[in-house]
């Protein structure tokens, strides 16, 4: 590789970046790679310490900030005043029991995670909330209850709600981040370089020493999150003594997810969707690895089983995913109810494991009208406009009666969902949907039938055996589920609730909760549990720090919390490094 003359950040922006047959090199105290939510995290602490820093991104500008930008914008936080108004009692010890009942932690790589998850809910519960507010965030009152778990009080799930919804959705996570880095951008601290790809760490004398790769053609697509060419320019290197890993997960590339598939989840099923743009596609890890990082855990993801066919794509085999209150009955392929607990919002890798382990790649929400107008929602911030708009008096319009109107877009366009009168029809319907080439029935009208009958008897005794139609009465003990999330507990077949309605759900790849293995610091260890000089790393890349905060399972909103907690610690612990 040529190298013409090294450029400083300050000369090295996007813009004026030179490429084609030669090199560009630019010189900096430290590159990240990845301009998401950790990578902007880590930058902006870096060059508010004063440290010179190039953003790297494979994408073009308009993809700044990944795929927080498209997120809920669920924050965990615990202990909070919005809890407390809602009179959610709430403490750090019940949080962390949380946490560690579904982590299971039971490998020896768990070092690093384990030490992870003890200060990420010691943040969780103390200065996360102040210092977010601080930077301008706030959230809407009504915490909501996400991973419900079900099991005894060691187990997997939330004991309480403390999914924070953030007024404004993604992009207002992400904002405060991306509004320190133009600052530092301003004063000339901090360049952008998007539509650089990295291929691999460089080194000389043995140290790593920044980064090389690929400079990628512009882009025609002016969609943020569009699949983008991968078409090449030109060749670059950033040379810097730090280089901070921070290019999210593998859920993009159906490839790696469907090559790191856990061993005891039965086979990833043929037809997936994804719930993450094509950008995630978990090359940089690799490149990381052979400059001699340690990956663990890479079989431990987080992938939802309630996943529907995006009827406007964005990214490749674009799906959302349906967050549903407790009461649709949850049926496999075959229209056999899932086991206890495995309902809605209870326990999702429970439910997909289940689903894939039977060898099916999709499974059943059955429900009617009134259920589908309190309890279904659906993640991300384009299909809730109202939240991330912050529009209160379309907000205040999801207690009146009626779905909101990207659920009702979903049941008129989606080819996912079938609405009947009768058991029969659903059925036939159902059946249509998913015959194969032999014209196999896979639901029996009859025994589906017999399903909702059996449940809306449990429904009418007002107390009953069945722990779903407990659950869900349970549920409405909690303001904010009587208020907008859970259905009053009545007959699924009452045909004044009707029609049926029934959805076909897929697997969805979404989240990686294994990494590169990092130390408190965020400084990426080696084999032999050394750091890797100079090199650090956060996000999702890292398993949300440590390289697999999360252990097995994970309580939600605990993401974009762990991109900004590592993508922070990273940057300040280099900024340090690098004044030694
Ligand atoms: C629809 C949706 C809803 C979600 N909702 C929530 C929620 O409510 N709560 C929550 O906690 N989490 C949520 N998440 C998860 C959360 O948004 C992500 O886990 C988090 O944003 C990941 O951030 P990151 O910075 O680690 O990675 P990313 O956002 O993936 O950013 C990585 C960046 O690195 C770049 N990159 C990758 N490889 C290279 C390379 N070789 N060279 C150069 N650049 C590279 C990519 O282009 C990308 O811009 C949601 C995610 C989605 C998609």
């Amino acid at each position: 590789m040529t190298e013409p003359s090294p450029r400083s950040p300050e000369d090295s922006g996007a813009t004026t970046q030179d490429s084609g047959a030669t090199a560009e090199v630019t010189r900096a105290d430290a590159v990240v790679v990845g301009a998401g939510l950790a990578g902007l995290a880590a930058a902006a602490e870096l060059a508010e310490a004063g440290r010179r820093v190039v953003v790297v991104d494979q994408e073009p500008e308009q993809t700044l900030g990944g795929q927080a930008w498209w997120s809920f914008g669920g924050l965990f936080l615990v202990g909070s005043p919005e809890q407390r108004r809602l009179r959610v009692r709430d403490s750090e010890e019940l949080a962390l029991q949380d946490w560690m009942g579904s982590a299971a932690f039971d490998r020896d790589e768990d070092h690093w995670p384990r030490k992870w998850a003890e200060a990420y809910v010691h943040f969780a519960s103390g200065e996360k909330r102040a210092w977010l507010h601080s930077l301008g965030m706030r959230w809407f009152p009504l915490v909501q209850w996400a991973e419900r778990g079900g099991y005894l009080a060691g187990g997997h799930g939330n004991s309480v709600p403390r999914f924070h919804v953030t007024w404004g959705t993604g992009p207002a996570v992400v904002e405060p981040f991306v509004r320190r880095c133009r600052a530092a951008e301003q004063s000339g601290r901090l360049s952008f370089l998007f539509r650089h790809r990295v291929t691999g760490l460089t080194r000389s004398g043995g140290t790593v020493d920044g980064v090389e790769g690929e400079v990628l053609a512009p882009s025609p697509s002016t969609e943020r999150a569009e699949k983008t060419s991968r078409e090449t320019a030109g060749d670059f290197r950033v040379q810097a003594p730090v280089v901070v890993v921070t290019s999210g997960g593998i859920g993009g590339n159906h490839e790696l997810v469907r090559a790191n598939w856990p061993a005891d989840a039965g086979q990833p099923p043929a037809e997936m969707l994804s719930g993450v743009p094509d950008f995630v596609d978990g090359l940089m890890i690799g490149h990381t690895a052979r400059a001699g990082a340690r990956v663990i855990n890479n079989d431990r993801m987080w992938n939802y089983p309630e996943g529907i066919t995006n009827h406007s794509p964005v990214w490749s085999h674009h799906g959302i995913r349906i967050l549903s209150g407790p009461s649709p009955l949850w049926l496999d392929a075959e229209g056999t109810r899932l086991p206890v607990p495995l309902f809605p919002g209870f326990d999702s890798l429970g439910a997909l494991y289940h689903i894939t382990r039977n060898g099916h790649g999709h499974s059943w929400f059955v429900l009617n009208r009134r259920i589908i107008e309190h309890e279904f929602a659906l993640s991300g911030s384009e299909q809730n406009p109202d939240l991330t708009g912050k529009d209160w008096r379309a907000v205040l319009r999801r207690a009146l009666p009626g779905a909101t109107g990207p659920v009702e877009g979903f049941a008129k366009r989606c080819e996912d969902f079938v609405i009947a009168r009768t058991v029969p029809e659903l059925a036939a319907k159902m059946n249509a949907l998913t015959a194969d080439g032999a014209g196999k029935e896979l639901v029996d009208a009859d025994a589906l039938a017999r399903t909702l009958v059996d449940r809306d008897r449990e429904v009418a005794s007002k107390l009953g055996k069945d722990l779903q139609v407990i659950a869900t009465s349970q549920a409405r003990r909690f303001f904010t589920d009587r208020a907008v999330r859970v259905a009053r507990p009545h007959r699924m077949l009452d045909p004044k609730a009707g029609p049926l309605i029934a959805v076909r759900l897929h697997v969805l790849t979404r989240k990686t909760l294994g990494g590169l293995e990092t130390d408190l610091d965020g400084r990426v260890l080696t084999a032999d549990g050394s750091p890797l000089d100079g090199v650090y790393a956060a996000g999702e890349a890292a398993g949300f720090g440590g390289g697999g905060v999360h252990g097995n399972r994970a309580l939600e909103g605990t993401f974009l919390g762990g991109c900004m907690f590592s993508g922070r610690a990273a940057g300040r612990a280099a900024a340090k490094a690098l004044g030694d």
